[in-house]
């Protein structure tokens, strides 16, 4: 189709782009990393780009690790100037939200793994103590409920049950109780073909099961750049995010006022893109990217000197 969108870099196209960017945003799984590999090239591109001035951020849905975790990953895989202050994760982000926009007062009620737990402990945001769910006896109808709970939070939770669910939901007739969702991604690839379910999957149930839509805090919400904006001077217009998701990371950029960049590296193909240009939908219009890439390695070429 015609239109704006889409466009395939070359040469001096991309260093035009790099000359016009003073702030690249990478996500992480699919465009850095694939699980525990590093994608090839990505270490020296993240180096040069700072080498150039730039300043790179990561901004990731992933909430199963607290920062200082995701800065050992960093440099396990071979990245050597990585700093926590630059990692922006949904479980971080969260617990900013939680302190600084809703200023919670009480409890927040976890579904979630500990990395997420840690990061809003860290934020001195109080979580409640998971107790005695599993005594003979204890069910549904009798397990014992905070009071205190002001907060409902769900994320990526491989020891999500029926129980945790139960919880939640009553939790949330209370109306003055917040309802969260750290990520709202639908599923993520595992190796040899498998997948694993994400946050936004039980997000839904809950959402089921209460009949109230949760905020998401991670992309495609705006709030992630926001906090990056919040600590980092960041013109929006001078920044590129690069993603392998369109419907969370390139409509993360779109929804921001960013450039965007597709990396087929991860998830999301190049068919699926050309069909959100060629759609008339405008919801999808977010979808589109400004630019697609093989990988970041296609960086390296224009970061040349
Ligand atoms: N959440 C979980 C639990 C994941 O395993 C992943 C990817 O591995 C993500 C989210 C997505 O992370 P990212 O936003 O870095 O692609
Ligand atoms: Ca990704």
């Amino acid at each position: 189709g015609g239109g704006r969108g889409c466009v395939t870099l070359r040469g001096s196209q991309f260093r035009d782009l790099l000359d016009a960017k003073h702030n690249v945003l990478f996500d992480c799984d699919g465009v850095i990393w694939n699980g525990e590999t590093a994608v090839t090239g990505a270490p020296e591109v993240v180096s040069l780009l700072k080498q150039r001035g730039k300043r790179v951020f990561f901004v990731t849905n992933n909430c199963t690790r607290p920062r200082e975790s995701y800065v050992q990953k960093f440099s396990r895989l071979g990245f050597t100037d990585v700093a926590e202050e630059e990692i922006f994760s949904s479980a971080y982000c969260s617990a900013a939200y939680l302190r600084d926009v809703a200023r919670v007062q009480g409890k927040v009620y976890v579904i979630g793994c500990s990395g997420v737990v840690r990061e809003l402990q860290d934020a001195g945001v109080h979580v409640v103590e998971e107790v005695g769910d599993d005594e003979p006896g204890t069910n549904i109808s009798n397990c014992p409920l905070d009071p205190d709970v002001k907060a409902v939070l769900v994320g990526y939770d491989e020891n999500f049950t029926f129980m945790k669910l139960a919880k939640a939901c009553c939790y949330l007739r209370n109306s003055e109780c917040l309802f969260l969702a750290t990520d709202p991604d639908p599923w993520h690839p595992l190796r040899g073909g498998r997948i694993t379910p994400g946050s936004g999957s039980l997000t839904a149930a809950l959402e089921t099961a209460s009949s109230r839509k949760a905020t998401v805090i991670g992309k495609p919400g705006r709030f992630m750049f926001e906090c990056i904006a919040s600590q980092f001077d960041l013109d929006p217009a001078r920044s590129l995010m690069v993603g392998d998701r369109l419907e969370t990371d390139i409509l993360f950029g779109s929804n921001c006022g960013l450039s965007t960049m597709l990396t087929l590296t991860g998830v999301s193909t190049m068919e699926e893109a050309q069909k959100y240009k060629d759609s008339e939908s405008p919801e999808h219009k977010g979808c589109v990217p400004d630019y697609v890439v093989e990988s970041i390695a296609d960086f390296l070429e224009a970061l040349e000197e």
